[in-house]
């Protein structure tokens, strides 16, 4: 038996753990499938932390470029507050015994992506991931008020419309005193990814399902290079590798992006629409690292190095084969500056969540810096909450074993790196048809139903948003906001219209 005074984290990524430390000293359940890391994005991110560090950088910098990657919907005051978090983020990670890479002097090594006008990226290799979460996940262990359960949740359970507990795979309800949704992305609907396979939206879902307001769920982003390979999910070969220096070209040698703005360093969905018209015309499309790296891109990128040799592909002398993969969710379940859901009782922190850092298009290595803070602002709110009192929740019936593979098709052919009206139409009809007739596929259905519904109702493209039949952006730049039952009542309408 569980008591309620525990709050649940749901998720063992960065944002899980970091949100469960920041908690203390109340106590804390971390719910999470696998060994914490294992199955988490945070473990496999490969370039690094962005902060404003450097001797020529400010946190002003860092903040324009955030806002102008995310063209026109970020919050300002949201980006001001998690990019000013970053160097204390970096001593915080690096206090919990993070190994970053550092100069003969003990300075931080500082790496350059796409889109950031100061090297600002702060990195352990090119496995920063593995090491950041390594650190937290070790201080986690070490702290008493952080137990770990090995199980995965299902659904929100309410109590007079505030959350109340979590339902297990097996129906086994745990009673709480807050829930906090750090659950990661939804790449896996898609059918090339560089997410986990388990990251197909669960969180958001369960969420949805009790009622919580989702916005811009339609703002996915697919990174241009992912290694082409044939694998599932797709190695990512890391912007890191364009910021020293290397090109993009066809298989005739054609550096296809060396007269637009910015080159190859322009911002993701620039270069992730160019590779894909690319792959459009029947090209294929390599990220050269000859000239730039050679010989040196073994020490620079060891992992990456491991990976392209593990496909009889070396770097130093080869190009690598790439295309863009679903990789990064901007929307997901909106949240105030706290990291409240507009469900009492839940909060929701990460990719999961729908914060208003990333606007329409996420600057790169900005994700962990918000997996990283978001927690604090959690802990705060929870700790002025008083906790409920005690319920007996009984358990509900085992829910089905979510499968996603019907839906990876049908989602990466509509809401894919182009989108237009028809193919979305078509999507969200067949989504609809999985859902109420594939109990297996029915939950990830819902979460592609609901991505394909805000971008069939979102009439310009932005960011990482690119309507063909919308071309333009509208002149206003404005959120999406949708409920699970709000995008049942347009996909039903839809489907009603065309039957009509
Ligand atoms: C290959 C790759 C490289 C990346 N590189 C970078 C980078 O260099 N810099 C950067 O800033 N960002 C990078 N990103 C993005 C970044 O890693 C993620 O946005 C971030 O780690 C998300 O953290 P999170 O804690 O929200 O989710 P995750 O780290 O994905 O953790 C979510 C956890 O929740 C668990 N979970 C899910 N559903 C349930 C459930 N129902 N019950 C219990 N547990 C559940 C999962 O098993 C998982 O362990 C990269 C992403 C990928 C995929």
């Amino acid at each position: 038996m569980h008591d309620t005074s525990s709050v649940l984290v749901i998720g063992g990524g960065l944002a899980g753990l970091s949100t469960a430390l920041a908690l203390a000293p109340l106590p804390v359940i971390v719910l999470n499938p696998a060994s914490p890391g294992r199955d988490a994005a945070s473990g496999w991110a490969q370039g690094g932390i962005a902060a404003a560090i450097g001797a020529d950088d400010d946190v002003a910098l860092h903040v324009a470029d955030t806002l102008a990657a995310g063209d026109g919907l970020c919050n300002p005051d949201v980006v001001a507050r998690f990019i000013a978090g970053g160097p204390d983020l970096i001593a915080r990670l690096a206090g919990f015994g993070a190994r970053f890479d550092r100069d003969g002097a003990g300075a931080l090594r500082l790496g350059l992506e796409a889109a950031h006008s100061r090297r600002r990226i702060v990195h352990a290799g090119d496995a920063t991931g593995h090491e950041v979460l390594r650190a937290v996940h070790e201080a986690a262990r070490a702290a008493p008020h952080i137990r770990f359960l090995a199980a995965e949740a299902r659904r929100l359970v309410l109590h007079r419309g505030a959350v109340a507990g979590v339902a297990l795979a097996d129906g086994e309800v745990m009673p709480a005193r807050a829930v906090v949704l750090a659950t990661g992305g939804i790449g896996g609907l898609y059918a090339h990814t560089t997410n986990p396979r388990g990251a197909w939206g669960q969180g958001i879902l369960m969420a949805a399902r009790a009622g919580a307001v989702l916005a811009d769920m339609e703002f996915v982003q697919f990174h241009p290079t992912a290694l082409d390979i044939g694998r599932d999910p797709m190695p990512l070969i890391s912007e890191a590798v364009r910021g020293e220096g290397a090109w993009l070209i066809d298989e005739t040698g054609n550096r296809f992006m060396a007269s637009s703005a910015q080159a190859e360093l322009a911002p993701r969905d620039v270069v992730a629409r160019a590779v894909w018209a690319q792959l459009s015309a029947g090209h294929r499309v390599f990220l050269d690292a000859r000239t730039a790296l050679g010989a040196r891109f073994a020490t620079r990128f060891p992992a990456i190095t491991e990976i392209c040799r593990a496909a009889g592909i070396d770097p130093a002398t080869q190009p690598i084969p790439v295309r863009p993969a679903a990789h990064f969710h901007m929307g997901g379940i909106a949240v105030d500056g706290a990291g409240r859901s507009t469900v009492p009782g839940l909060y929701a922190a990460g990719e999961c969540a729908a914060t208003f850092l990333h606007g329409a298009n996420r600057l790169a290595s900005n994700s962990l810096l918000e997996a990283g803070i978001a927690g604090l602002g959690i802990a705060a709110a929870i700790r002025a909450n008083p906790p409920p009192t005690a319920l007996a929740l009984p358990a509900i019936p085992a829910p089905a074993t979510p499968d996603p593979a019907p839906v990876r098709p049908i989602i990466s052919a509509a809401a894919g790196v182009l989108r237009n009206r028809d193919d979305l139409r078509d999507a969200i009809a067949a989504l609809l048809d999985l859902a109420e007739t594939n109990q297996a596929a029915a939950d990830p259905a819902l979460v592609g139903l609901i991505i394909a519904t805000a971008a069939f109702s979102r009439h310009e493209s932005r960011g990482a948003h690119a309507r063909t039949d919308f071309p333009e952006r509208a002149p206003t730049p404005q959120h999406s906001r949708l409920t699970l039952v709000r995008a049942l009542n347009v996909a039903r309408g839809l489907v009603g219209a065309r039957a009509a």
